[in-house]
């Protein structure tokens, strides 16, 4: 089969040609239809509004907003809102085809979307953000909805912007709809459990791939890049079932300490010092560059993109590697992991605890009703674990990586609605 328009990949790799380039090689192995494989590719839906807002000062200043719906196949597209000066159109629409596949990954009856607005919410007033977050809001509430497309929070936006938006669309159908957005705070909606999902999402699926290599978890050392909401919550709930871990990092530095680090106090020291771990004294500091090459069983990269690179896969020695941030390692590293035998939990498995959440908050938005804590673990743990063997006895079925064989998985189960669905 001849696919048009292969993915280039270019000696500084792009996380989202790095995701196609995958897309491109499951598709090959499902042997995907070139009709399909196109219909796949192509987002649905992808709106660019102008939206003027009132500025402190009095004066007005025109803003771009962006939504793009990849997929509706599966169900209602889920994907976050970011705010960003870099935030344009191909980034966005390459986003909102990774949802569809995370979604699609681990069994959640969604497709895949993505918005944004180019600004810099740092430089801007509290109400200046409510207001550009109401105008994006209105122009799109032909978009939005429970039913149609739910929206949630990615860089730059948090539970403030989405409270926000669940009342300014709540306005515009004059009733309230808490089910429209997810990553709410609690009172208004928001899900218990929401803040850890996604590392523990990362915990689960680390401790499934090291039973697979008979790696045990009371004699295992793990190093984790990024000590925010994903890197912190995997390092304490690994730290609390056993795993050492022995390095940590965040923007000011890196830290180890071969014994292991006192996960809760450096968490409670981060908490009292500005939200970083500079001057963290429970641990020598070492070069950042370091941490992801350190002689550990596991290591999770959870902090930014392409941080694995033709440039250091070679010299990893972890057994284990799982991917707490979105598109840490590079289409090219890949091979070379594979050849050196290492394990790579991909993304769009590892982190997915996040999004199972967030679809659980909606679940309980439209049922009217809050699960306890208890009941949305044991759920997102079932789900993660679940998925994880799925993506692992495919990856044997095909004999390939655990990261083609999520792709697989993904791209199978759409294609397949798909044409149980049916088209023009
Ligand atoms: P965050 O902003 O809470 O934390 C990011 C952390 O990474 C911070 O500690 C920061 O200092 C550190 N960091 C940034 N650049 C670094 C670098 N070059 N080296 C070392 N540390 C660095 O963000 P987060 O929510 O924890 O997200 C982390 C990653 O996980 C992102 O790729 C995000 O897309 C992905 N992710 C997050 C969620 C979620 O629910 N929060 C869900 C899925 C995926």
């Amino acid at each position: 089969m001849a696919y048009i328009e292969p993915a280039p990949i270019k000696d500084k790799e792009n996380p989202f040609e790095s995701m196609m380039s995958r897309f491109q090689i499951a598709a090959e192995h499902l042997g995907l239809e070139e009709e399909v494989y196109n219909v796949l590719k192509s987002p649905v839906k992808q709106v660019i509004v102008s939206l003027p807002v009132t500025m402190d000062n009095g004066s007005i200043r025109v803003f771009e907003g962006y939504r793009v719906i990849h997929s509706n196949i599966l169900g209602p597209s889920k994907g976050g809102i970011r705010y960003d000066m870099d935030v344009h159109l191909d980034e966005v629409k390459a986003l909102a085809a990774w949802m569809t596949w995370k979604c699609a990954v681990v069994d959640i009856p969604y497709g895949g979307a993505k918005g944004g607005i180019k600004c810099n919410p740092r430089e801007m007033s509290e109400g200046e953000i409510e207001r550009l977050t109401r105008a994006y809001t209105q122009s799109m509430y032909e978009i939005f909805g429970p039913d149609r497309d739910i929206p949630a929070p990615d860089m730059g936006t948090g539970p403030r912007e989405m409270a926000w938006l669940m009342d300014q669309y709540s306005r515009s159908q004059g009733m309230t709809v808490n089910a429209v957005v997810t990553g709410k705070p609690l009172v208004l909606g928001g899900s218990l459990g929401r803040t850890e999902a996604t590392g523990r999402g990362v915990m689960i699926a680390t401790l499934a791939a090291m039973e697979k290599l008979k790696l045990n978890p009371f004699k295992a050392t793990c190093a984790v890049q990024g000590f925010g909401n994903v890197g912190s919550w995997a390092s304490q709930l690994l730290d609390e079932r056993g795993v050492t871990i022995v390095a940590i990092s965040d923007l000011s530095g890196a830290y180890y300490n071969k014994e292991g680090i006192a996960i809760k106090e450096a968490i409670e020291y981060r908490n009292n010092n500005k939200g970083t771990l500079e001057g963290f004294g429970g641990a020598e500091k070492i070069n950042p560059d370091e941490i992801l090459l350190l002689d550990v069983d596991v290591i999770v990269p959870a902090a930014v993109e392409d941080v694995i690179t033709i440039h250091n896969a070679d010299k990893i020695k972890a057994r284990l590697i799982v991917e707490g941030a979105n598109g840490p390692t590079s289409a090219k590293a890949d091979h070379i992991l594979n050849e050196k035998g290492i394990m790579a939990v991909p993304d769009i498995l590892a982190n997915a605890g996040g999004v199972t959440v967030s679809y659980f908050e909606w679940v309980q938005n439209r049922l009217g009703y809050k699960w306890t804590a208890e009941r949305v673990n044991r759920r997102t743990d079932r789900i993660m674990k679940d998925s994880f063997n799925h993506v692992y006895a495919t990856a044997q079925q095909y004999n390939v990586s655990l990261r083609i064989a999520a792709y697989i998985v993904a791209i199978d189960k759409v294609a397949k609605t798909y044409k149980f669905r049916g088209g023009f």
